[in-house]
């Protein structure tokens, strides 16, 4: 059987009930995935849609965005939703370039905000490229 594609969701703070809607909004498409999120992220996912399995890794500041970054180079994501905080400095920033740099040189599509998101989970570009 071939494994199924795999997504990675994390939203900053101020983006996670962005991120809630979403999932609500799109649970049925996102069944078809294996999921993988942030600590926060992913507890906020599971508590809006217990149906959708999610495995939650560290939280971001943590490292939780290291490992997303690691899933990438192992090849193992086929998508990146990462809903970012444009307003707020925060202590891991530096976690939005590496991640960007990581799915940049992977070719793993990525969406920044909602409206991306909305549009990348409708069509089929999450799926794995083509050679
Ligand atoms: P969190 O991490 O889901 O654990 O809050 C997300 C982030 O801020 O990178």
């Amino acid at each position: 059987m071939p494994a199924r594609p795999a997504l990675a969701l994390v939203a900053h703070d101020a983006k996670k009930d962005d991120m809630v809607a979403f999932a609500i909004a799109h649970r049925a498409r996102l069944a078809g995935f294996d999921l993988y999120a942030t600590g926060t992220t992913g507890g906020r996912v599971e508590a809006a849609c217990p149906d959708l399995p999610v495995t939650r890794l560290k939280s971001g500041p943590l490292g939780g965005d290291q490992q997303i970054g690691a899933l990438i180079a192992e090849g193992r994501l086929d998508g990146l939703f990462f809903f970012v905080d444009p307003l707020t400095p925060l202590p891991h920033d530096v976690d939005v370039k590496a991640l960007t740099r990581l799915a940049l040189v992977y070719d793993i599509p990525m969406a920044l905000n909602r409206r991306t998101a909305d549009l990348l989970i409708d069509g089929a570009l999450v799926l794995p490229a083509s050679p």
